[in-house]
């Protein structure tokens, strides 16, 4: 019996351990039928679980279809918890806009709760992720968070997605975008017809500069050129808060702010870090956004080769 009581209160303590930090979040309504859960803006680390994305549902007229279920089988369930507050629905579905871990490692508590749910994605997230991202991104999520997303496994999309499809979904439309090599090579971005609701993915990001060690600048510039013809009300960016049209031409300036300041002044022989400064002046409403003192210098070697590569 005293056994038994140890072990409950030994439980009971590291459940709340584990799960303090995400009882926080809680999902945001942005429109008739999308709900949103707004990430941390912070790195992954062993505070926060992992958890840096947004994941997203919309609950349609037969279940709920989530987009992006974050970085571990943890956020997965908070995202479920969430759900389970508005409506009794079933997952049915799941949309994982790209490779990178930080959106769809959450697959796990998905397809544990609900094993009917279809995971879509690009063709090469998964062909990515089962030859070797998959592991990658399970390991580089365990060491940043020194072990906080442990009990996470590998649940790959098994839904093959070329872009350009228009997908019926519980009495919905979702319309997906795939534009070639943007943040990555993987990427969709969905639009949600009936609210008008685009879900970007991480090629567009609201007040954090992201990783673009996979990205092409003028893909990513392209793609939300397009993004910005589909005309959506409302924008559910990869990262940070979820706004209008407003943050399509608020990411696509920075980006081709910094793209076209790189082409001038490889033009005219400088190097990345003599080119830095002057960047920096240039992108002064950007100077408070997370991350900025972090990626620029990234941001500017990555566009200064891609550049070099073209003019080749
Ligand atoms: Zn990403």
């Amino acid at each position: 019996m005293r056994k038994l009581y140890l072990f409950t209160v030994l439980i009971i303590s590291v459940q709340t351990a584990v799960a303090g930090y995400l009882d926080g979040f809680h999902a945001e309504k942005v429109s008739s039928h999308v709900y949103v859960i707004h990430g941390p803006l912070e790195l992954p680390n062993e505070n926060n679980e992992g958890f840096m994305n947004n994941p997203a549902f919309v609950i349609t007229d037969d279940g709920v279809v989530v987009i992006d279920p974050g970085s571990s089988v943890h956020t997965g369930n908070m995202l479920l918890r969430e759900i389970r507050k508005v409506t009794e629905l079933p997952v049915i579905a799941v949309f994982d806009t790209h490779v990178h871990g930080d959106h769809w490692l959450g697959n796990d508590a998905i397809q544990r709760n609900y094993p009917d749910a279809d995971i879509y994605a690009h063709h090469k997230t998964i062909s990515m992720i089962d030859s070797g991202e998959g592991k990658s991104w399970l390991e580089l999520m365990h060491s940043m968070t020194k072990g906080a997303t442990d009990g996470t496994h590998i649940v790959n999309a098994e839904e093959a997605l070329n872009g350009g499809e228009a997908l019926s979904i519980g009495g919905h439309q979702f319309q997906v975008i795939h534009h070639g090599q943007a943040h990555t090579v993987t990427d969709i971005m969905i639009l949600h017809m009936k609210d008008n609701v685009l879900f970007t993915g991480d090629n567009v990001s609201n007040k954090r500069l992201i990783r673009m060690a996979d990205a092409s600048f003028k893909g990513n510039i392209e793609i939300i050129e397009a993004a910005k013809n589909l005309k959506p009300a409302i924008v559910v960016p990869g990262h940070g808060k979820t706004g209008g049209a407003e943050l399509l031409d608020n990411y696509h300036t920075y980006l081709s702010t910094l793209y076209s300041n790189v082409s001038k002044y490889f033009d005219e022989d400088l190097s990345d870090f003599e080119m830095k400064p002057k960047i920096h002046v240039e992108l002064t409403n950007y100077h408070d956004w997370s991350g900025y003192e972090d990626e620029l210098g990234k941001h500017i070697s990555g566009a200064y080769l891609e550049i070099e590569a073209a003019a080749f």
